[in-house]
């Protein structure tokens, strides 16, 4: 793995943290992620969160943040329900949405103002996403709403394929309502509000005056963590204890790889500031 590993030998003016693979693993810490986070916080280092499931809404991650011993505020803390919410408000003010949606997505929906509806025949937009619920009927309300009625678009929370459980195990996420709508109706999804979307990345460095140049994207998915990064031209940061392993790191071409790769997540502070502080790997 040394072939490949490689840290950053400053800080950085922000860091953007994705959550699940990178900051903790199911219900635990990754190693090294409490002293990490709080070395930056005690440095005055903005430090933000971001998610690309739309079942939980922030306040959800303030809660498991704070079980986890992170304590968070929420304004730190975005994911796509909170870009999808956004970006309905700001263009599609009085659109009606068909939301194929756990609660907290719809929830949101509503407390913006934006009109849910079930009826094909009014359908400006479907919204595809991680939707445990999901079934026949809602596939057939999309179809008739896009295919049929030929008046509805169709754009998603997230393009991810599956959500990673410890263990190896996982759910089917997002992509997969979006690939049975697109492929009955000949559609083909119009945006997507999850990384590596730059909207999410807009979401997460607002009101900070940083130069994304001097920010770092950290994350353990290369098609959408560290994609948002390249595409943003922010320095991106993949650690290798989630979904991405040494050798899809190796299997990629320069103008792909990450900036840093890391294989443990508190060596994103710099090797200098280890031996000020004493830190070993052991602790
Ligand atoms: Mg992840």
């Amino acid at each position: 793995m040394n072939d490949i590993v490689n840290a950053p030998t400053d800080f950085q003016q922000a860091y953007v943290f994705d959550m699940d693979g990178t900051i903790y693993l199911g219900d635990h810490l990754l190693p090294g992620a409490k002293r990490m986070i709080e070395e930056l916080r005690q440095r005055g280092i903005p430090v933000r969160f971001l998610s690309n499931n739309p079942t939980k809404d922030p306040q959800q991650y303030v809660e498991k943040l704070e079980r986890l011993g992170l304590p968070t505020d929420i304004s730190d803390i975005s994911n796509t329900v909170v870009t999808t919410t956004n970006w309905l408000k700001e263009n599609h003010p009085d659109a009606k949405v068909f939301a194929i949606a756990e609660e907290p997505l719809k929830n949101s929906l509503r407390q913006a103002g934006i009109q849910l509806s079930e009826d094909p025949e009014e359908i400006d937009i479907v919204v595809s996403s991680y939707d445990r619920g999901f079934d026949y009927r809602k596939l057939q309300i999309a179809f008739d709403a896009i295919w049929f009625h030929k008046r509805a678009f169709l754009v998603q929370t997230n393009p991810d394929r599956f959500c990673p459980f410890p263990g190896g195990r996982g759910e089917p996420d997002c992509a997969a309502m979006t690939a049975a709508i697109e492929a009955c109706t000949g559609t083909t999804c119009q945006v997507n509000f999850g990384k590596p979307s730059p909207v999410m990345l807009t979401a997460a460095l607002a009101g900070l005056d940083v130069d994304v140049a001097h920010c770092v994207m950290v994350g353990d998915r290369l098609a959408t963590d560290i994609q948002m990064a390249l595409d943003t031209g922010m320095g991106s940061a993949c650690v290798l204890t989630g979904e991405a392993t040494a050798d899809d790191i190796r299997a990629l071409d320069a103008a792909h790889r990450p900036t840093w790769v890391l294989d443990r997540i508190d060596k994103l502070i710099p090797a200098s500031a280890w031996t000020e502080r004493g830190w070993t790997e052991n602790d």
